[in-house]
């Protein structure tokens, strides 16, 4: 045990033990060993978390644009001034290779300073008039409280996308983080503390899932739940949404597909799809859940790419040359093995990995996995597999693997890699995702409006289009 943090939920700035004094282990998920203590709270922290927001209001989305950019600003600079010192912490909770965790570190602090760039720039409308005898206005209002819910795989980048636009906009925060995962927001709400955002207009309850949801879903107080996490979770929140007419905006499951065509660059569509697939050990909602390969590039294509995985290094994160960390759980693991256990029934391949790492470590490892002899049957082709298998389908001509990408409920990223313009064009206006990466595969920028359709969410991260969730537009109409 190395921390204690049972004082982990912040409430109109202080920190409180839960009122019960009930607390929640935290693990390191390469050793299994408890980390940290923190506070399990529920309903009534919930409650005093809505209040301390709702009052906060007031002021805070009554101050300007540039007052408030100010604070964030300084959030920032904190930010990257720590940023090796979080990036441990990150990867002793969540267990990424220290690298990606610097990385996502950095790519967290990078939304507090777009969004502090933004925070001035909330412009509204002034209509040309029908009506010789009226003037009219649409002005840009912050919806009020904001309930926030965030996964643990981006423990600190899925916070600031979220707490960023919602404080730019002049919105209040409660903010649930996953359980797995309380130390990096523990952390950013020490660092806005300490850029000197009032008391309440960031509140973080640590603890019940259930209860803390329930209690902003049944509140009139909080006017828009933001969430990023599973379909499953998205769709109960809607549910439960409904009485009180909740604004929702939400970031959930994908199912890329990547499609190599037979004029890609095999060079760049290998070190691609490597690192698509096995960042985070494959657990990133837009990571590659399937890959699809020109027939006649295919033997060549996974010859590279299977030379590329066998370098791959599983291993403790904070230990250099570490490519791959643990997954994050049992229940995680378990859901790998039986993806590779339905592919291999159902006729799989195993060209290289095909089981776990038993390392000198307790946590749940897996060696990198490719898949060859896939059918569209198999798991792997239907649901996240949230960790490191690679399965490889071959198709002959782009209308049918265009049908084949398009083929499921998610509607996240999908990545195409092709030397011919015209086709990237013609391929990404046909694709059924909110992003599409053109040979590229790392589409989240601070800058651009991230998020899925049909089944993969509702409304957009980043970019300006992100500080729209946060708004209401009101119509003013004058007489004159
Ligand atoms: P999850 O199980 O849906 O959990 C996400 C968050 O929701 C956690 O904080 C969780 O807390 C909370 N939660 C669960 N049930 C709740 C309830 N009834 N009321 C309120 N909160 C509740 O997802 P996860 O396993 O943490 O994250 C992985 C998923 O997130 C994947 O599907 C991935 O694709 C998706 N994701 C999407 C994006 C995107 O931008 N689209 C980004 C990252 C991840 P508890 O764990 O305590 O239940």
């Amino acid at each position: 045990m190395i921390e204690t943090l049972v004082k982990s939920i912040f409430i109109d700035g202080k920190w409180h033990t839960a009122e019960s004094d009930k607390t929640e282990a935290v693990y390191n998920p390469a050793t299994l060993e408890a980390i940290a203590e923190v506070a399990y709270g529920g309903e009534e922290e919930t409650n005093k978390a809505i209040q301390s927001a709702h009052n906060a209001f007031y002021t805070w989305s009554e101050m300007t644009g540039r007052e408030r950019s100010k604070i964030l600003y300084k959030a920032h600079e904190l930010m990257l001034e720590e940023t090796d010192r979080l990036a441990e912490i990150l990867t002793t909770e969540q267990g990424k290779p220290l690298n990606e965790a610097t990385g996502e570190i950095k790519g967290a602090a990078n939304f507090l300073l777009w969004y502090a760039e933004e925070a001035s720039r909330s412009y509204g409308e002034w209509l040309p008039s029908s009506i010789k005898s009226k003037r009219m206005l649409v002005i840009p209002q912050p919806i009020g409280v904001v309930g926030a819910i965030t996964p643990w795989n981006f423990p600190a980048s899925m916070i600031t996308r979220k707490i960023a636009p919602a404080l730019a906009a002049g919105c209040t925060v409660v903010l649930k983080p996953a359980p797995e995962t309380p130390l990096s927001a523990i952390e950013i709400v020490k660092i806005l503390e300490r850029a000197g955002l009032p008391n309440g207009v960031v509140n973080l309850v640590t603890g019940n899932a259930e209860a803390i949801g329930s209690t902003l879903l049944t509140s009139k107080d909080v006017r828009l739940i933001t969430f990023t996490g599973s379909t499953k979770v998205g769709k109960y929140l809607m549910r439960e949404s409904a009485d009180h007419v909740k604004k929702l905006s939400l970031e959930l499951g994908g199912h890329a597909p990547i499609v190599v065509f037979d004029d890609a660059d095999m060079e760049k569509a290998t070190t691609l799809a490597l690192a698509s697939k096995f960042r985070n050990n494959g657990q990133t909602c837009i990571c590659a859940n399937r890959l699809y390969v020109h027939e006649s590039v295919q033997e060549r294509f996974t010859k590279l790419l299977t030379e590329k995985v066998q370098e791959l290094h599983v291993g403790y994160g904070l230990d250099e040359g570490t490519d791959l960390g643990p997954l994050i759980n049992q229940q995680a693991s378990q859901k790998v093995q039986a993806h590779l256990d339905d592919a291999v029934e159902k006729g799989a391949q195993i060209v290289c990995g095909g089981k776990r790492w038993n390392g000198d470590l307790n946590g749940y490892f897996f060696h990198p996995t490719i898949l060859s002899k896939i059918t569209d049957d198999m798991l792997v082709m239907n649901e996240e597999t949230f960790g490191p298998i690679i399965p490889i389908q071959p198709f002959s001509d782009e209308e049918s693997v265009i049908n084949k990408a398009n083929d499921t409920d998610y509607g996240l990223a999908a990545y195409i890699f092709t030397e011919n313009t015209s086709r990237a064009i013609r391929v990404s206006e046909k694709l059924e995702y909110g992003i599409v990466g053109v040979n590229d595969v790392f589409p989240a920028v601070a800058e651009a409006p991230f998020g899925g359709i049909k089944q993969s969410g509702i409304g957009k991260e980043g970019g300006h289009h992100g500080m729209h969730e946060f708004l209401e537009m009101k119509f003013v109409s004058m007489g004159i």
